[in-house]
């Protein structure tokens, strides 16, 4: 459906944010090699390895890693054009790449100098990862968790229990968060490291966002170098959160990647179908629905962009990054079901990819921060430039 576009101004619809050649080579690369694939992806619900491999290789899975780790040491503005382009072709293939860099961040921005040399050039050659906070009795509220860790020795041995780990059925290392005796703690866990186990529970198949079953992933005993603590004993909370607030712009991108491939589908469609003698397109109530889908998607581009700079320049990277993902994916899931609609019944058939669009949108309104945890957050970063403190007692 994307290729259908080819013959409109596709840079003309949607303006590159960074050096438009880039740009082009990205949108070359997702049309040769991930669009033809995404209805599959999705249909049988498996992980794209072979995509991702190739994406390493074409220098996309470590964008913004610093390039003494081998990255390519580009901005966030360029991450965020690969996640656009990405999530454009397919949403699966996006948020298992999501998973790659919120490792990556969280070994580079805390990892000792070990660990980074151990596992950040590994992404370039294609290191696939998950990043599990979630468990059974845990989401959004991960203050306390029911896996533990222990330091023994020279090791930590951690038990429990993950819950909805995305790309888990490939990932090859495991970011993951455990509570220790002062409180919770970010792990790094090799696949291979016996103890680590994993099962399809009722819970891992999702209407969106397929990109395999978010398995439940299972930690008995599970022994690792004391190096593989992350960052600071008790402070994993505040550092999953940091890393939330890089993935949340990627998100962001994502869905707007799933926001303009669903408005090139049903502009392509209304400007071919016709009915009543005219083209579809020609009618201007429809040509409404796409000025107000065009300008709700070029209003959350403005601000997930705005995010990524604010990323490069760490200002206020809560607070941009949860505006980003809270805009973007409502303008998503609310771009494909307007998108459907104009199709008609073409856009409710099995074999229409609206259906998949509206999946994965809807999806991202909740994975890696629900729409109301990112209000939460905005309402907090508003609290200090209003100039009171959070939860402050007013006395009468
Ligand atoms: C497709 C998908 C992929 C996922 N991948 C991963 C993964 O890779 N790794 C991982 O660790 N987890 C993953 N998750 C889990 C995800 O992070 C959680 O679903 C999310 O954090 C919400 O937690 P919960 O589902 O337990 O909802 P709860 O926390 O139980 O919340 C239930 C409802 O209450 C709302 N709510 C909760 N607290 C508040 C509050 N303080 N104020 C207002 N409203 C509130 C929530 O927004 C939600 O609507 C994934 C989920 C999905 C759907």
């Amino acid at each position: 459906m994307n290729s259908d576009i080819a013959d409109m101004d596709r840079g003309a619809l949607w303006p590159a944010m960074v050096d438009s050649a880039y740009v082009r080579e990205l949108q070359t690369f997702a049309d040769d090699h991930i669009v033809p694939h995404a209805a599959n992806i999705d249909k049988h619900d498996v992980y794209p390895v072979d995509i991702l491999k190739k994406m390493a290789r074409g220098g996309y899975n470590n964008v913004t890693l610093p390039r003494q780790y081998g990255g390519q040491g580009l901005s966030y503005t360029h991450g965020a054009a690969v996640f656009e382009e990405v999530g454009a072709a397919s949403a699966a293939v996006g948020i298992s790449l999501i998973t790659i860099y919120q490792a990556q961040n969280m070994i580079n921005l805390f990892g000792l100098e070990t660990l980074k040399q151990r596992y950040l050039p590994a992404f370039g050659q294609g290191l696939l990862s998950s990043y599990a906070l979630t468990e059974a009795s845990h989401g959004s509220d991960i203050r306390k968790l029911d896996t533990k860790a222990q330091l023994q020795g020279q090791e930590w041995v951690i038990q429990g229990e993950k819950h909805f780990i995305t790309s888990a059925t490939a990932a090859e290392l495991f970011i993951i968060l455990a509570e220790t005796d002062v409180g919770v703690s970010v792990f790094a866990i090799p696949r291979d490291t016996p103890g680590l186990s994993m099962y399809e529970g009722s819970n891992s198949a999702t209407f969106g966002l397929r990109n395999g079953p978010h398995m439940n992933v299972r930690l008995d005993a599970v022994r690792v170098p004391a190096d593989h603590l992350i960052g600071q004993e008790g402070k994993g909370v505040r550092q999953a959160v940091t890393v939330l607030n890089y993935s949340r712009t990627l998100a962001a991108a994502i869905s707007l990647g799933i926001a303009r491939a669903a408005f090139e589908g049903a502009l392509t469609f209304a400007r071919d179908r016709v009915a009543f003698d005219q083209r579809v397109l020609n009618f201007q109530g429809i040509q409404w629905y796409f000025s107000d889908m065009l300008t709700d998607i070029d209003g959350a581009r403005v601000l997930t962009y705005h995010a990524a700079r604010a990323l490069d320049a760490d200002d206020q990277i809560a607070r941009w990054g949860s505006e980003a993902k809270l805009k973007a994916s409502a303008v998503a899931t609310q771009v494909a079901s307007q998108c459907a609609q104009i199709c008609g019944a073409y856009g409710i058939m099995e074999n229409a990819p609206f259906g998949r669009y509206l999946r994965d949108a809807k999806a991202y309104e909740v994975a890696g921060g629900s729409s109301e945890i990112l209000k939460n957050t905005i309402g907090k970063a508003l609290m200090p430039i209003a100039g009171i403190r959070p939860n402050a007692k007013v006395s009468a």
